[in-house]
């Protein structure tokens, strides 16, 4: 069976982790800041904190852009639901724009029409690793007085108009969940330039605790801690921090033999009239988190007889990035709300395998496999 994906982890990875272990330092300490100032070399950022996840470090985003009750936030719905669902943690409501159906990405034109009174910021999500306009949404932000967060969950190492992603903007929040393509089993990053925001999202992260472990433990004097603010544990492990040293060192070297498998996919399925294929525009640069291919109507069969095929044939699939508005936890509050565009994407594509390594005849099979089953012989 080929799989849909698979970490990249060897014994580098777990001897970090062992090592780490024996140090006892296991939460939050020097392998965490370590990473933190690794990751900010690696993207080009001013700031990093590491987070227990992606979905905690947006949450914590919301807090530090001020977003509270009542409030809305533009996002798209065709993305992970923990891009709507930190919207609602803080009372606010998630307004969903429409993607291009070109790259899955939000639809700027369509984010302009929802701006009203009560709009506080923008969640931009660069879907399944490929950017979205970054400048266009800082300008936009800017002219409207919103905030813009970048949802990165995905985007670990691919770069927009030549420059890393978490070097752009002001709040920039990451993955590394082993679907993304480095990992520490769970966890997240924020980045960022803004000296107020980094202070604020360390003493988010520690229970608001104004002193943290490593500085009490390390302490010559006397020294206890107050909490200065409603706080949250969303701490990363040093183990995890270990682990993440160690993936981000070959991020670079991932992404390469990811977009080798990419670009033959390309090449190899260029020429199937029936789907449509990711762009990567000038300026852009992917890392190619997932494969998506768009079926369009002609092709001969459904997308779910697709999966099915491929599934018996030894391949495993995925449907593409779902709409959060139709999901059940959704979708009685947003029951009047079609976004034709975004749920045409979701309802008609699939991701293919892509991970590394991969080998050749595995490539090949999922190549030959698509061609069998989509190109029609007139
Ligand atoms: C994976 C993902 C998340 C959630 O990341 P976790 O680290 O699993 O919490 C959020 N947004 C998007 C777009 C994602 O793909």
């Amino acid at each position: 069976m080929i799989p849909i994906s698979k970490p990249y982890l060897t014994t580098d990875e777990a001897q970090s982790a062992y090592d780490t272990i024996l140090t006892g330092w296991v939460t939050q300490g020097p392998r965490v800041e370590e990473f933190e100032n690794k990751f900010c070399e690696y993207t080009g950022a001013k700031y990093a904190a590491a987070i227990s996840n992606c979905t905690t470090a947006l949450h914590l985003a919301m807090i530090i852009a001020g977003i509270g009750k009542d409030d809305e936030v533009i996002c798209p719905s065709m993305s992970y639901i923990a891009t709507a669902n930190c919207i609602k943690y803080v009372g606010a409501k998630p307004v969903f724009a429409e993607i291009n159906p070109d790259n899955y990405n939000i639809d700027i034109k369509h984010v302009k029409k929802l701006i009203t009174d009560k709009t506080k910021a923008v969640i931009i999500v660069h879907q399944i690793g490929m950017p979205a306009d970054i400048d266009e949404f800082k300008k936009l932000c800017d002219e409207h007085n919103l905030k813009l967060i970048e949802d990165a969950a995905c985007a670990a190492g691919s770069s927009y108009k030549g420059k890393k992603i978490g070097s752009h903007s002001d709040i920039v929040c990451f993955s590394f969940h082993p679907r993304k393509v480095i990992t520490t089993g769970e966890g997240g990053m924020i980045t960022t330039s803004n000296p107020d925001f980094i202070k604020r999202i360390k003493l988010l992260r520690q229970h608001g605790m104004s002193v943290n472990d490593r500085v009490r433990h390390e302490s010559g004097k006397l020294l206890f801690e107050d909490h200065l603010e409603l706080g949250y544990n969303y701490r990363m492990t040093d183990i995890q921090a270990a682990i993440g040293i160690r993936q981000l060192e070959k991020l670079d070297w991932i992404i390469n033999e990811r977009r080798k498998i990419a670009l033959r996919y390309i090449q190899e399925l260029k020429d199937i009239e029936c789907i449509k294929l990711p762009v990567e525009k000038e300026g852009y640069f992917s890392n190619y988190q997932s494969f998506s291919i768009y079926l369009k109507k002609d092709c001969p069969v459904g997308r779910d007889e697709l999966m099915q095929k491929l599934l018996d044939a030894g391949i495993s699939t995925r449907r593409g990035v779902t709409t959060s508005h139709r999901e059940t936890a959704y979708k009685s509050e947003y029951k009047n709300l079609h976004l034709p565009v975004s749920e045409d994407a979701a309802d008609n594509s699939i991701m293919i395998p892509l991970y590394i390594p991969m080998s050749d005849e595995d490539i090949d099979l999922v190549i030959s496999k698509l061609k069998e089953f989509l190109i029609t012989i007139k």
